[in-house]
């Protein structure tokens, strides 16, 4: 006979715990921007947008058009340009765990970094978590930059004109301080909402 005094935790409980992670029980509202300027990129965006729904505790609820971007801070020509887009998300995960999991896709996409600012299969930021400011060099939050990409700032506004973000403003008051120079939307690409 087993010791009655040591309980085993009954099948059900773990049950409900996995599905507390997938059926978004208390989820937050997420904002990130994906970039990428080596390889398919088109493709690659919408691999890391299906990998973000296969995610556990992550759904996709928008996906924005597609925008092509001049690289920054190289010389013009260097490199290839990047296609850049925002995905909406709801998450029951926590910021770092969010942050954790763009990494790995990242990885997934054998990101190859050599240089600041060179060129990259795939980028994942969170531009914007719930409400929360933090200033953690790990996880800051809003992105530090967001305010001041319009790669980031367009795709955003076509999906959701009357957002802010945390701490800076509404995104069409910061999309129209900056303008959309070096930003080109490209109505002929499209990016799907996974299944
Ligand atoms: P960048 O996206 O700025 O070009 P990286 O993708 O290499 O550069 O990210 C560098 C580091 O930035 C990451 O290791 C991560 O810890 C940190 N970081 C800080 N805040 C954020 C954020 N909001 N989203 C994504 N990464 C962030
Ligand atoms: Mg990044």
């Amino acid at each position: 006979m087993s010791d009655p005094t040591v309980q085993p935790v009954p099948a059900s409980v773990v049950e409900q715990v996995d599905a507390a992670d997938v059926t978004l029980s208390n989820p937050h509202r997420a904002v990130l921007a994906l970039g990428s300027n080596l390889g398919n990129r088109l493709e690659t965006l919408q691999g890391a947008i299906d990998a973000l729904e296969d995610t556990p505790g992550v759904r996709v609820k928008a996906v924005s058009p597609v925008y092509e971007t001049e690289p920054w801070g190289v010389e013009p020509g260097s490199q290839p340009s990047y296609f850049n887009a925002v995905v909406i998300v709801k998450t029951t995960l926590p910021p770092d765990s969010l942050l954790e999991r763009g990494q790995a896709i990242e990885e997934a996409f054998d990101r190859v970094r050599e240089e600041r600012w060179g060129p990259r299969t795939l980028d994942v930021d969170i531009v914007a978590y719930a409400d929360v400011v933090s200033a953690d060099p790990v996880l800051t939050l809003p992105h530090p930059r967001a305010h001041e990409r319009a790669f980031v700032l367009a795709p955003w506004h076509d999906l959701e004109p009357e957002a802010s973000l945390p701490g800076r403003g509404p995104v069409a008051e910061l999309l129209a301080a900056i303008g959309l120079s070096g930003v080109s939307a490209r109505a002929d690409l499209e990016l799907r909402l996974p299944d």
